[in-house]
């Protein structure tokens, strides 16, 4: 067998990854050393001996291999939660095409010395004396159970197929996960629960920590590093059972990881944003996998992805198709053909029918919310007399107005204020274009004069606690309407609210995303979801300019199934995930020139070495082609087997990453 170098690093922590040592791997272990194993190492200047985990092999050395001391032994029984961890980022660099450098630092904590305690954590996110707070459980219904038992059976069986919950909005999923997690919890197993982080709220968090107390801890982008880096401690040392958060909860290092639930599973804040680009549903798939675990995942609107695997028997599915409250039933949905109005004559955004069921509600004391989807769209300023809009320097996108005096790029950052004349051709006459939620505020005060109304968006909820604070008032029914963008559709349970209204249905669809129908009708589901929570009934009124489109009508009549086969159809017809894998390569810098240059090259190179065994489209500039002065140029290759894919990733990786022309360039690979 060939010489073997094993790459080491000596603490478990981010840091630790820009210092990796490489030994020998003695002839005695060739062939039984593996990445993620624990094996004692000389190390320093007396050579002492210290445990250290492999996180590479090579049969090439790196330096001088005269200077490269050798592996002492494999530590007994060496399998770990850091074990576990560095196999998982080996998976994930090979599935998403980074470097190992680049997935070790997605997957290990930062280390900091700061300490917190878990209490003070948890008690910043509830506001409370925690020992006040008693223990609650309702008595599930019977889909509830049925899925509970089910699910029970499976798990003492040692049957481990992931499972998707399809249950509508306000049907009892939480109620039905914390079962599962008690289940687990008394097997002496411990349990990993992903909420997007848009829907980690007080209410949320409030709700496990009464049925776990103690047991719970919470990982959420406001901790500081050394926060976080002490919650994984207290995980790892077995003083935590159940980790709740956004996508990196999923590197808790847990000894014995039983279970893994992923609410909201259709939700976009899954995937990162950086590299390795991951989708946390996968991830959570090997983990549990790698663990023996359990994965459960649950939405109202599951993505195309998960619920075509689930109609394959890949994923178990279970249904709850009523509301839990007793009393409560889905929404009724109503359609406006905003068309009609403005031949009607109504100019206004409120339609005739959404302003008389608001008077009716405010007469009534019930709650309203208005929901305005701003997806790709924001208010930009123009000029009324060259028609120019306001653009970002830096980017290839129009600057969006906030409270009339700031115009802000919403990719770079970059904020000016707000100019009195066209930086064009010097008018006067420049103008908001669009319609935010300030505005929307401002019409609705003056149609509902009487009325109390709060709004959630980036300007209000900008101060630290802003977000809370605006929610709580609404659920204590300090207002009548609350308007907000996506952030108040996901998740929050208010009961006081009978009526949303949905400003602009359609506006998404025109986002230049091969995912813009089914995003559309969830926001639609999600939104529509909010209304009669409580024990009076609710209504859903959708305006839009397109009342013909499948999914506005899905959404309308609430039909997932009909949904789901027309969009499959759609992504079947254009090859489109999930009917086809599809990659995403990217060339960016500030040499506009070299990144065409070199886009062509590879593109061209690719082409003739992998013709028949991809669909090539592009080399196209990306949706936006200019951010932050850099330019950026995709390419988008489609086939139905990933590790095709896999194999062109690799090789424009190994054949360009490290030359000379690439040096001022980046190359980003993104599956999906
Ligand atoms: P989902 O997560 O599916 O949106 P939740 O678990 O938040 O639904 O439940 C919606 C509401 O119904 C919550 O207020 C919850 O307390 C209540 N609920 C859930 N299950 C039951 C039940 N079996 N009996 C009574 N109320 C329930
Ligand atoms: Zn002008
Ligand atoms: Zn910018």
């Amino acid at each position: 067998m060939a010489e073997q170098y094993a790459s080491i690093i000596i603490d478990i922590s981010h840091e630790s990854v820009d210092r990796v040592f490489q030994y020998r791997v003695p002839e005695e272990l060739l062939g039984q050393v593996r990445i993620g194993m624990q094996v004692c190492v000389p190390f320093g200047f007396g050579n002492r001996s210290r445990k250290g985990y492999v996180v590479e092999l090579s049969e090439q050395p790196d330096y001088d291999p005269e200077k490269i001391k050798t592996i002492l032994s494999l530590v007994n029984g060496s399998v770990t939660a850091d074990t576990r961890l560095i196999e998982l980022a080996w998976w994930m660099k090979e599935q998403y095409g980074s470097t190992m450098n680049q997935a070790l630092k997605t997957v290990l904590p930062v280390k900091r010395q700061i300490k917190a305690r878990n209490k003070q954590v948890v008690q910043s996110l509830l506001g409370k004396e925690p020992a006040k707070i008693r223990y609650g459980r309702v008595a599930l219904n019977q889909e509830q159970q049925n899925i509970v038992t089910d699910f029970k059976e499976q798990y003492d069986k040692g049957e481990r197929r992931p499972s998707l919950i399809h249950g509508i909005t306000g049907s009892g999923k939480t109620e039905v996960y914390m079962e599962l997690i008690d289940h687990v919890l008394q097997n002496d197993r411990q349990v990993i629960v992903l909420i997007p982080e848009i829907s980690l709220t007080y209410q949320t968090v409030m709700r496990f920590y009464r049925r776990f107390g103690e047991k719970i801890c919470v990982m959420h982008s406001r901790l500081a590093a050394g926060e976080r880096y002490d919650q994984f401690e207290r995980a790892r040392q077995g003083k935590t059972q159940v980790m709740i958060g956004a996508r990196s909860a999923l590197f808790t290092p847990f000894p014995k990881l039983g279970l893994i639930i992923m609410d909201e599973e259709h939700e976009g804040a899954y995937k990162s944003e950086t590299t390795p680009r991951y989708h946390a549903r996968e991830v959570a798939q090997k983990l549990a996998q790698m663990n023996d675990a359990a994965f459960v995942m649950g939405s109202a609107t599951p993505s195309l992805e998960a619920y075509s695997r689930a109609k394959a028997g890949i994923y178990k599915l279970y249904t709850l198709g009523s509301r839990a409250v007793f009393g409560s039933l889905p929404p009724s949905t109503e359609l406006v053909d905003m068309r009609r109005e403005m031949e009607e004559g109504n100019k206004s955004i409120f339609s005739r029918r959404l302003q008389e069921l608001i008077g009716d509600k405010l007469s009534k004391g019930e709650q309203t919310m208005l929901f305005i989807n701003r997806r790709g769209y924001s208010t930009f300023v123009s000029c009324r007399s060259c028609g120019q809009a306001v653009k970002c320097p830096h980017c290839d996108v129009t600057l969006t107005l906030h409270n009339r005096t700031r115009l802000v790029c919403h990719y770079c950052g970059y904020t000016i204020s707000m100019p009195k004349h066209c930086p064009e051709c010097a008018s006067p006459y420049l103008a908001g274009f669009g319609t935010g939620t300030q505005k929307i505020q401002e019409m609705a005060e003056k149609l509902f004069p009487e009325a109390r109304i709060l709004r959630m968006d980036l300007d209000t909820t900008s101060k630290k606690g802003g977000h809370e604070a605006i929610l709580s008032a609404f659920s204590k029914g300090e207002a009548d309407i609350l308007i907000g963008t996506q952030m108040i559709v996901k998740g929050h349970d208010f009961p006081g609210v009978t009526l949303v209204g949905v400003l602009a249905a359609d506006i998404s669809l025109y986002a230049p995303d091969y995912r813009s129908a089914e995003q559309t009708f969830e926001l639609l589901v999600q939104a529509a979801g909010r209304a009669g929570r409580g024990e009076k009934p609710g209504t859903a009124l959708i305006q839009t300019y397109v009342p013909e489109h499948y999914s506005i009508q899905a959404a309308v009549s609430q039909d997932y199934e009909a949904f789901y086969s027309q969009e499959m159809g759609y992504r079947k017809l254009m090859a489109y995930p999930p009917s086809c894998h599809m990659m995403t390569m990217q060339v960016a810098g500030k040499d506009e020139e070299l990144v065409n240059h070199m886009m062509d090259v590879i593109a061209r190179s690719v082409a003739a070495r992998f013709q028949n065994q991809a669909a090539f489209i592009g080399p196209v500039p990306a949706p936006v082609y200019k951010v932050n002065d850099i330019y950026r140029k995709i390419l988008y290759m489609k086939q139905e087997n990933y590790d095709i894919l896999i194999r062109i990733q690799k090789y424009v990786q190994n054949r360009w990453d490290e030359t000379e022309s690439c040096k001022r360039l980046t190359i980003q690979y993104d599956f999906s």
